[in-house]
């Protein structure tokens, strides 16, 4: 039995638990290739002209897997804890896709709404091993090797790694700390970040993302607004920025987001306007399909020269 893991989305922040879940069931995991040119054409051609870049993506890797697998897994992410849901777009991602995409007829559509902890996880596992005959000791043994390498992927992140790309830690005593945030799609898709990650890096600076942040520090950010945004990976990105802002602990901040993202449009206003009340230097990255290299080389490069001299001057004075 071969399942297909499209790698867009929901993969970039779960892979760990996904991955290991279906392969200790015993299923060949197939993850569909990274991204290319190829992939996110394909998407585009088939997914709806005013969707945002991941999801556009999504259909491009759901294409990648077809013809290659027995199923192809789509998660319909709503929640995964009680404060707030997934933006739309990852509620109707199973019904966009069986509408855009011609013949998908293999796909494994699971619900996820948890809102009660482990103990809903592993029930949904358990409905998901059922439908493969998989038996209830199995699957508990699945669901714990999967949860044990999630957590070791976390511990990655908070140890400076970012593991997603590859990177295992950073140089701490880099003259320039980075605050960089977006979701985990954007940030870490090699391809549609045009590599952002790295570059900063070679440039010299130390990158801080929002997986980077753990969670209790976040969550005593969760009151600065006065209404909570409703959806889980913007709290992410807004509460890391909250931090890093009241904090100081870094040196800049860049927000990556996709172009036509609506909860974006929200977020970026206001870290926006709270960096430029506490004078923190803030750049903003849009992405989308057509993003070249040559321009985010130049934003970027003069985004770390800038800090650098800033950091100079205040030396001098
Ligand atoms: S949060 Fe924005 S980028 Fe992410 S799926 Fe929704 S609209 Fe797209």
């Amino acid at each position: 039995m071969k399942i297909g893991i499209p790698r867009a989305l929901a993969y970039f922040a779960y892979y760990p638990f996904i991955n290991t879940f279906f392969e200790k069931l015993g299923m060949e995991v197939v993850v569909s290739d990274p991204t290319s040119k190829e992939v996110i054409d394909a998407g585009v051609e088939d997914a709806v002209t005013d969707a945002c870049v991941p999801v556009k993506l999504f259909h491009g890797h759901v294409k990648n897997l077809m013809g290659r697998v027995d199923y192809i897994f789509v998660p319909r992410l709503v929640r995964v804890n009680s404060e707030a849901t997934f933006c739309p777009k990852f509620l109707g991602l199973p019904d966009m896709l069986v509408c855009s995409i011609d013949n998908l007829t293999n796909m494994l559509e699971v619900r996820i709404e948890i809102i009660k902890g482990k103990r809903q996880l592993f029930l949904k596992c358990l409905e998901v091993a059922r439908r493969f005959n998989k038996n209830f000791f199995m699957t508990w043994k699945a669901y714990r090797q999967a949860l044990r390498s999630f957590e070791s992927h976390i511990m990655q992140f908070l140890q400076g790694g970012i593991p997603p790309l590859g990177i295992l830690s950073q140089d701490k005593s880099s003259d320039i700390k980075l605050g960089v945030v977006g979701y985990p799609y954007l940030l870490y898709d090699s391809y549609v970040s045009l590599d952002l990650i790295k570059k900063l890096i070679g440039m010299g600076a130390y990158v801080v993302t929002p997986e980077m942040v753990p969670e209790e520090i976040k969550k005593r950010y969760a009151g600065k607004l006065r209404k909570m945004l409703f959806w889980t990976f913007s709290n992410s990105v807004l509460r890391t920025a909250f931090h890093f802002l009241e904090t100081g602990c870094v040196d800049g901040i860049i927000h990556v987001t996709a172009f036509g993202c609506g909860p974006d449009f929200i977020v970026d206003k206001v870290i926006e306007l709270e960096a430029k009340e506490r004078k923190m230097p803030f750049l903003t990255i849009t992405l989308d399909e057509h993003t070249g290299q040559e321009g985010i080389n130049t934003r970027l490069e003069a985004f770390v020269d800038m800090l650098r001299r800033r950091k100079r001057k205040e030396a001098v004075i």
